[in-house]
């Protein structure tokens, strides 16, 4: 393994005088503990501490010599995302607003679902991507996340809801195209499946993209890897163009070429997520084309109702309507689900996620 040295958020920020250990991964803990030890084992045993046990400081390290402890509490702390704000919903689940340290928030979302708990990240502060329905795509994209404050987003859920080890799934749809912070996302998806890490399967754990074809095809070769879900919206290329303005540049057809090309392990499905807008995506014709634009990839369908999000123009389906949907694609074979998106009431849900560098949340956002 060949030490790399510390940069970019590994390295301290101003006005704060230790470099987080919290965030680096293999080959950077080994080149930042070079110094203080010759055993490259304690570096592995940072690591463990760090995202298998939820050390938050250094003392509690207890396996590593004092003298080791005391070299790193000097040089180093563990710092991970703060909590700003908790708003618990009437469902059960929670979001959270967290503050990274250059003052930047993002959100998360703690969801349950009967037993099972599902933890929704951010990869982004903002997003480029400007899909006309999301509100988090008003805001631009302020920044990338840090490999570290991905995986912080778990390490604090996990903890403040006495989450055991393994006993939750991570989806990447919060914040953000994780498609477009690949290498971020992928160092933190490799700490979050990694034995002496997180100890997730990586089949529990999702990344969504809006469609950045050729980010589809690189995590195709990728060995382990997340599972995939493409955010659809729209089966025509006149109204994905529309609604997503990322169609533009990989239109319908590029995009299922390339989930027809991605590929699958046995019993594998893709997972696409089609925003159901009331009167504009959801007749029964829109059902059939999608029904057929799907034909030839393994693959189930989330049917997710428009939740109010601040933007104007849309409106959420009722219920008949949505059942209506997807009944046409049960009929042509096509598995899908409606998804009545949790947390609506505390704006948790899917599209009404939006924090900033600073400042409150925007009118129309919390119940
Ligand atoms: N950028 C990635 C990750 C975000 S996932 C992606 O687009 O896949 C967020 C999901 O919520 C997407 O499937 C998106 O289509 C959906 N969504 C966005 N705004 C919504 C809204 N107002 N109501 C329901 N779903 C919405």
């Amino acid at each position: 393994m060949r030490a790399r040295p510390a940069s970019g958020a590994d390295r301290p920020l101003p006005g704060l005088p230790h470099a987080n250990l919290y965030g680096m991964d293999r080959e950077t803990l080994a080149g930042a503990l070079a110094p203080l030890t010759s055993r490259p084992f304690h570096a592995d045993q940072v690591y463990h501490w760090l995202y298998g046990r939820n050390a938050t400081d250094i003392g509690a390290m207890t396996d590593l010599p004092a003298a080791l402890r005391s070299a790193l509490a000097d040089r180093f702390r563990v710092a991970w995302p703060e909590i700003a704000d908790v708003r618990l919903s009437r469902d059960g689940s929670k979001k959270y607003i967290l503050k990274l340290e250059d003052g930047g928030e993002i959100e998360a979302v703690y969801i349950v679902y009967g037993s099972r708990v599902t933890l929704c990240l951010s990869s982004q502060i903002g997003c480029p991507l400007a899909c006309r329905f999301c509100l988090t795509g008003t805001m631009g994209l302020v920044r990338n996340l840090a490999p570290g404050e991905i995986t912080g987003q778990v390490s604090v859920l996990a903890h403040d809801n006495g989450l055991a080890r393994n006993g939750y799934r991570v989806v990447l749809m919060g914040m953000g195209e994780p498609l477009n912070n690949y290498d971020a996302v992928l160092r933190a998806f490799r700490i979050l499946v990694d034995e002496k890490g997180f100890g997730l399967a990586p089949r529990r754990v999702t990344l969504s993209t809006a469609g950045v074809v050729p980010g589809i095809e690189r995590l195709g070769k990728e060995t382990p890897r997340p599972r995939l879900a493409v955010s659809l919206g729209a089966a025509r290329d006149a109204l994905r163009d529309d609604l997503m303005p990322i169609n533009r540049k990989y239109d319908v057809k590029t995009l299922m070429e390339a989930c027809r090309g991605f590929p699958l392990a046995p019993r594998e499905r893709v997972t696409f997520e089609y925003v159901l807008l009331d009167g504009l995506n959801d007749a029964p014709a829109d059902a059939r084309l999608l029904a057929r634009l799907i034909r030839g990839v393994r693959a189930k369908v989330n049917l997710i109702p428009y939740n109010e999000a601040g933007v104007p123009d849309f409106r959420t389906p009722d219920q008949d309507r949505a059942n209506r949907f997807r009944e046409a694609l049960l009929a042509r074979g096509v598995p899908a689900t409606i998804r009545w998106s949790k947390g609506r009431d505390i704006g948790a849900a899917c599209g009404q996620l939006v924090r900033g560098p600073a400042g409150p949340s925007p009118a129309g956002m919390t119940a």
